[in-house]
């Protein structure tokens, strides 16, 4: 019987990268560039109700703007959504849902929690809402998959990070750099499809004067050729649409109903299974 695999990510690469950044101000349009610039894609999480005020983009820039991005909820007006009645917890996803949608042109499923407030509350109203994420500002700095995609907690927060002395001088330490090369190197032995996901907001970028560092993990991190460099939604649909695959009971063939094509693990090689078709898997 053939050894199938979950492992590999779109083209069989062995490692993805998301990029997610909340709140939608007006220095998105920077980063936007600098990802564009390294062919990384980013997931940026708006808040409806303060587009158009001083420092938030603009409605009428949006289309433009995250065009090659996905664009993805933060709620309309950003509260501590866990601490709320259900019906206002279901008005701030869906009004957001709505109004962004008008906007972007086409659906929106995903979602960051505002003040990383999270719960099963939450969670049931945004399955009701149609939603497949909501990530976490609990950052495990780990490259795990989450269990679930309604807690997807992120794997690091971009800051420069902690200073330290060395024979009277301040190094400034990169955390970023320092994970992107452990994910480089990174020996996945468990082979369960490493994702590093990075989360921040892009004004502190301005703030705290870091572009250099996002510039230099962003030039670093584009030239690991096993790295899938996507979007939030891309990841959970792949992952979802692996778990939808059907497989004959001695696995020597599969249907893929979905329209997304997927690859899998068969005898530990990459094999792709293209959205709507059924494959003959060799033995
Ligand atoms: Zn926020």
């Amino acid at each position: 019987m053939n050894q199938i695999t979950y492992n590999y990510y779109p083209g069989g690469k062995t490692k993805a990268l998301t990029m997610s950044f909340d709140d939608g101000r007006i220095f998105d349009r920077d980063l936007i560039k600098m990802f564009n610039k390294y062919g990384i894609k980013g997931t940026f999480h708006l808040i409806s109700s303060r587009l158009g005020s001083d420092g938030y983009v603009k409605s009428e820039e949006i289309k433009e703007l995250y065009a090659g991005h996905e664009i993805s909820l933060h709620t309309h007006t950003h509260p501590t959504i866990a601490y709320m009645p259900k019906r206002q917890i279901d008005y701030e996803i869906t009004e957001n849902k709505r109004i962004l949608e008008r906007i972007a042109g086409r659906e929106i499923c995903g979602l960051s929690y505002p003040m990383g407030s999270f719960g099963d509350n939450v969670t049931g109203v945004m399955k009701n809402a149609g939603m497949l994420y909501g990530r976490t500002t609990i950052s495990t700095g780990t490259f795990a998959l989450p269990k679930s995609f309604y807690e997807w907690h992120p794997t690091i927060h971009y800051s420069r990070g902690t200073q330290r002395w060395s024979k009277n001088l301040v190094i400034s330490r990169s955390l970023l750099t320092e994970k992107a090369n452990e994910f480089a190197e990174y020996f996945d032995w468990q082979r369960n499809m490493p994702l590093m996901q990075v989360w921040g907001h892009s004004y502190e970028l301005d703030d705290n004067d870091d572009w250099d560092v996002m510039e230099s993990f962003c030039k670093y991190i584009s030239t690991i050729n096993t790295v899938w460099f996507a979007t939030n939604i891309e990841v959970a649909d792949y992952v979802n649409t692996l778990k939808q695959l059907r497989f004959t009971q001695e696995c020597d063939m599969v249907y893929n109903p979905t329209a997304i094509d997927v690859w899998i693990g068969v005898n530990d090689k990459p094999v792709k299974i293209p959205g709507g078709e059924r494959v003959e898997l060799e033995g």
